[in-house]
């Protein structure tokens, strides 16, 4: 918690559930993330968190952006981004998107098939075009890779198909799954990218950019390698894959960038147990799975809780969402422990969700709002 939002909490006192986010500590960590990587331009990942505070300061600070949809586009135009600084990233676009992307001037597109290629070079003529290759998601909390991405075989000969087809063959990219703890899958994914740069290379076409994606990992419960290590390894096995022949680098953070600097205020609803004896007490929160935590999915993300009872004797907890739904439940399976103190009615603060939580909350399911953001 910063002494921002400790103050906001404590002055303003606002209802619960809802996001405080500090924008300054967001600007701390994309500081941070551009000193651990300094030769890399930095495109944020606009779904991480599309608010409107977040895309003002980032266009201030000289951020690219990696958008996912026109709408998420047209956030970043608002704020005042360059189409230049634009990467339509999703691999999977409509024509009518891709239509609309170019007209606004937006010139770089990723793609993973022939399909999505000849969509791009029909409606998105003489566009700067990146291929997106499948590598392995291991280490990641929150994979994404079978979804998305080619083979280095196929990846070859779009990229060479690209050219004849009157696009730009400008590079190639990757992600290693989001929340992603290893460092080693970086290093694995650049040898694997490189090798494939290199040829495209030599058989003449003018490919000039490796995306490295985003996935670096914040601390939750368990401690995760910085981002300077994170910087460190990529920097050691970009130079072992291309000497002084570096080419253009582009990350795509999202979590690493807004994830800390929020957290959820959220109210205790109930504390019960489910016989009179049962060790394990329920705790139902007014925010569950459906109102943003959804990345509680299989409990993948452990988001650290802190309540008013902390530093007193503690017990072990299943906790939930308000809603009627059996899935509307966080964690029941991974440990966690609370005061025995905790009750109806306590306020208490769920950490680092600046990241993939306000955009994941449901439209008055059971009646529940979408969560209430501040942005300090
Ligand atoms: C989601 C996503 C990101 C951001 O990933 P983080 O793990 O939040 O850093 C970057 N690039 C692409 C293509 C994505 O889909």
């Amino acid at each position: 918690m910063t002494p921002k939002i400790a103050e906001f909490l404590r002055v303003q006192q606002p209802a619960t559930p809802c996001l405080v986010l500090d924008v300054d500590r967001m600007e701390d960590n994309y500081r941070a993330i551009t000193r651990a990587l300094p030769l890399a331009r930095v495109y944020y990942a606009v779904k991480a968190n599309p608010a409107r505070p977040i895309l003002d300061r980032l266009v201030k600070l000289g951020s690219s952006f990696d958008a996912a949809s026109f709408e998420e586009i047209r956030a970043c135009l608002e704020s005042g981004a360059a189409p230049s600084a634009i990467s339509y990233g999703n691999t999977v676009k409509k024509v009518s998107a891709i239509r609309a992307a170019h007209a606004a001037g937006v010139s770089m597109f990723a793609f993973d098939s022939a399909e999505e290629l000849e969509k791009l070079a029909e409606n998105a003529p003489g566009a700067r075009v990146y291929c997106r290759i499948m590598v392995a998601n291991e280490g990641a909390d929150w994979p994404l890779s079978r979804k998305f991405g080619t083979s280095v075989e196929s990846a070859r000969e779009l990229m060479s198909r690209a050219a004849d087809m009157g696009l730009d063959p400008y590079g190639l990219s990757f992600h290693v799954g989001s929340q992603q703890t290893s460092t080693a899958s970086y290093e694995a994914a650049i040898g694997k990218v490189g090798m494939l740069f290199t040829d495209l290379k030599d058989a003449g076409i003018n490919v000039r950019m490796v995306n490295l994606g985003g996935g670096f990992p914040i601390r939750y419960r368990d401690e995760v390698p910085g981002i300077d290590d994170f910087g460190a390894a990529i920097m050691h096995a970009m130079i072992a894959c291309f000497g002084n022949a570096l080419p253009e680098m582009l990350i795509e953070p999202g979590r690493s960038v807004v994830g800390n600097a929020g957290l959820v205020n959220a109210e205790v609803v109930l504390v019960s147990r489910r016989e009179k004896d049962d060790p394990v007490r329920w705790v139902y929160l007014d925010i569950g799975r459906f109102g943003g935590l959804a990345e509680t999915e299989g409990e993948s993300i452990k988001y650290e809780i802190a309540t008013p009872h902390d530093g007193t004797a503690m017990g072990p907890v299943a906790l939930a969402g308000p809603t009627c739904d059996g899935a509307d439940i966080l964690y029941e399976k991974s440990n966690y422990r609370l005061p025995l103190a905790l009750k109806s009615g306590d306020v208490v603060q769920i950490r680092s969700t600046g990241a993939y939580v306000t955009t994941y909350a449901s439209q008055a399911f059971n009646g529940f709002a979408p969560l209430a953001e501040h942005y300090i």
